[in-house]
């Protein structure tokens, strides 16, 4: 018996273009109930996914690093917000430490959640708990 909000109907693409960094972040989300978990390696493989999901198909949260070659999560975020093709989608924004000074910029553009990496599994559900619980 567990007392946990169910997750385990739901999609989470995680966004990282450090391989060991998605496979942390997927094991850390199976182990708070995720089943149904996308990997990929940066934005523009992120949009591409988003853009050809056909329904029923829909993903319910995206997890993503902050600093990538090419694209970061900002903009990641940014293009999704921009994009009437792509439905809202509840984001997640993972930050090294010294991305804490843009967190400010972040928050202002309208990033609500985040996590600082390196993040425990319990820091990373409370703040899914959070996004959930405010759905
Ligand atoms: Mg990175």
């Amino acid at each position: 018996m567990s007392d946990a909000p169910a997750y385990d109907h739901l999609t989470v693409l995680v966004v990282d273009d450090n391989n060991y960094a998605r496979k942390l972040a997927m094991f850390a989300l199976q182990n708070i109930g995720f089943k149904s978990i996308i990997l990929k390696e940066g934005v523009d493989e992120a949009v591409a996914y988003l853009r050809e999901l056909q329904p029923p198909q829909q993903v319910d949260l995206i997890v993503s690093d902050w600093n990538m070659p090419g694209k970061t999560g900002l903009e990641l975020f940014k293009m999704i917000s921009d994009n009437q093709d792509i439905p809202q989608i509840p984001f997640l924004m993972l930050t090294g430490v010294n991305g804490v000074e843009s967190i400010q910029d972040a928050f202002e553009l309208g990033i609500k959640y985040y996590v600082i990496k390196p993040f425990t599994e319990i820091k990373l559900k409370e703040k899914i708990d959070l996004i959930f619980a405010s759905a």
